[in-house]
């Protein structure tokens, strides 16, 4: 019964220690271990992996103007929103603050842009209705290329890099990495 109860204990802890604690999603090391286990099966059976980053628009003037509460909130529902808008095979994750990211296995480019408009569309829609500010996001697309051993990280950097032109062009609308070309310096990578 010990040994149950302890394994119990360091299984709880391993879910905390994995979890952001507002939204619930995944923080940045759970979201890290999950989007690896996936992207090594990506690889072992040959289908794509698509990183959607995502960061909150003009969120420090939410916080200024309506409170630190409200933009808790504002937070906790673009989480909500993720959830109910992916499918059970993506993995939804908080990195930090007002970033949040989304791994989407077996997805097109094509397919993730309507993805991303109907989040957009929710949560719009939501932080009107529940907060009385319409809020949006601006987000960056893409792809891991399998064949490389620091796949995920590169996408990370690349869709970092994407979701930042996505704010140059006005905000609240995804950019894909095809216009962006970007290299990498090691040191980022490992
Ligand atoms: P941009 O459209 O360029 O992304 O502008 P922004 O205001 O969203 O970005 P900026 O990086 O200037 O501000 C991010 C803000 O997010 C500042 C910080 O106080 C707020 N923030 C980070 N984490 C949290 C959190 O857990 N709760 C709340 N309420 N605010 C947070
Ligand atoms: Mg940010
Ligand atoms: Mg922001």
């Amino acid at each position: 019964i010990l040994v149950a109860w302890r394994r119990e204990i360091e299984l709880q802890l391993e879910r905390q220690a994995h979890t952001d604690q507002l939204t619930g999603l995944l923080n940045r090391r759970g979201w890290l271990k999950h989007a690896e286990m996936v992207v090594a099966q990506a690889k072992r059976q040959g289908f794509s992996a698509g990183v959607l980053m995502l960061d909150l628009d003009h969120f420090k003037q939410v916080n200024d103007r309506y409170g630190h509460e409200a933009g808790d909130r504002a937070l906790m529902l673009l989480g909500r929103c993720m959830s109910s808008t992916m499918r059970e095979s993506d993995v939804c994750g908080r990195l930090g603050g007002e970033e949040f990211v989304i791994l989407l296995p077996r997805v097109d480019e094509t397919s993730v842009e309507a993805l991303d408009q109907r989040l957009r569309t929710l949560f719009k829609f939501k932080s009107g209705e529940k907060l009385g500010i319409v809020l949006n996001f601006s987000s960056g697309l893409a792809f891991c290329d399998v064949s490389r051993p620091d796949a995920l990280k590169r996408a990370l950097i690349q869709a970092d890099a994407s979701m930042y032109q996505a704010k140059a062009n006005g905000r609240g609308c995804m950019c894909a990495n095809a216009d962006i070309n970007i290299t990498i310096p090691d040191q980022l990578i490992s």
